[in-house]
């Protein structure tokens, strides 16, 4: 009982986007309390689409916890219908982003709630609730929308969503910039389970983009400085020179790190402590900057994702 108690004492706070980290908590979520998990969620690439806030990355990790998912694309609500989309298409409105129908309640419902007065970080736990969960989401600010992911290329400064839906992530990348990130602060929920001394408490940072998932969470004052005085485990986004998915590979080159694992580690190395990477990766860097664990880290399906989780559990039980 003893034992119980001391282990649930243990805080989980996670880092993620909207991708990679959320196909992990589906698994964290069965091997885990789910009301253990607190979730700290990029908003850089959040926008106002015909009047409702989009928050693609807070949307995919309540989707994901709910099993309501989109499991084709990772984002959006599986089976949803697009009539008021493609309606509005019909009438020459063209949205910048195709919404789903019930996504789009999600937006509505949010919207509603902000222009009533409430902060971002309570609609997303009103969300919570609506779709049965008990995890902590946290929004990393409550200052709406106020920062944008900006890719410069070779011709033109595109936002991450034009970059990635409309030019399907095919210009060069020369840099990648968050607009207005110097002003925007944390949140006061982010802040508290950042910064209470419970030296237990684990800060896992799941296979998201390094630069443009975590790179907001990291660039908002405080937070690295705050990292630096947890346990922090990273599950690599990169397998051998390759993210599993998405542009981060383009991303980090810009940004100046190497694609791989080591390049993963790079991104973090002024506070991580475990890196995990895959079994079929080389480690080619000095062993002692990091501790490194290999295993399976490619998530298929449910039962991959719940065979990390559990491998996590065991690894941070250990810490
Ligand atoms: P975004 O908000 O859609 O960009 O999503 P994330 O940043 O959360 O996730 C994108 C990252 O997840 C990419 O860099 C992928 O390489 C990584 N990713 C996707 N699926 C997997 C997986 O099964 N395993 C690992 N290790 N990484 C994954």
């Amino acid at each position: 009982m003893f034992w119980l108690v001391f282990v649930n004492a243990k805080k989980m706070i996670i880092l993620s986007g909207g991708t990679g980290t959320p196909k992990l908590l589906v698994g964290l979520k069965q091997v885990f309390q789910e009301e253990e998990l607190n979730i700290i969620v990029n908003t850089a690439e959040d926008v106002w689409v015909s009047g409702n806030l989009v928050c693609p990355d807070v949307d995919s990790v309540i989707y994901a916890l709910a099993g309501q998912i989109d499991e084709d694309k990772w984002w959006g609500v599986k089976d949803d219908s697009f009539f008021t989309h493609t309606t509005l298409k019909r009438f020459d409105y063209v949205e910048q982003m195709m919404i789903g129908d019930k996504d789009r309640a999600t937006h509505i419902i949010r919207s509603e709630l902000l222009r009533r007065g409430e902060t971002l970080t309570k609609t997303a736990s009103s969300l919570a609730t609506r779709f049965g969960l008990t995890a902590n989401i946290l929004p990393m600010t409550d200052d709406v929308a106020s920062v944008s992911t900006q890719i410069i290329t070779p011709e033109e400064k595109l936002h991450f969503q034009e970059f990635w839906i409309a030019k399907s992530g095919e210009p060069e990348v020369l840099d990648v910039l968050f607009n207005g990130i110097e002003t925007v602060q944390p949140s006061k929920g982010v802040k508290d389970v950042l910064s209470s001394d419970a030296g237990e408490d684990i800060v896992l940072i799941g296979p998201s983009n390094p630069i443009t998932s975590i790179g907001p969470i990291l660039s908002m004052d405080g937070v690295r400085q705050m990292l630096t005085h947890k346990k922090v485990v990273a599950v690599s986004p990169i397998v051998g020179h390759n993210p599993v998915s998405g542009p981060a590979g383009k991303f980090m080159q810009a940004k100046g790190f190497e694609v791989s694992p080591y390049g993963v580690y790079r991104c973090y190395e002024d506070f991580l402590d475990v890196l995990l990477i895959d079994e079929s990766d080389e480690w080619l860097a000095d062993k002692e900057e990091v501790e490194v664990v290999k295993t399976d880290i490619i998530i298929r399906d449910d039962a991959d994702s719940k065979e990390l989780a559990m491998f996590i559990q065991e690894l941070i039980g250990a810490m």
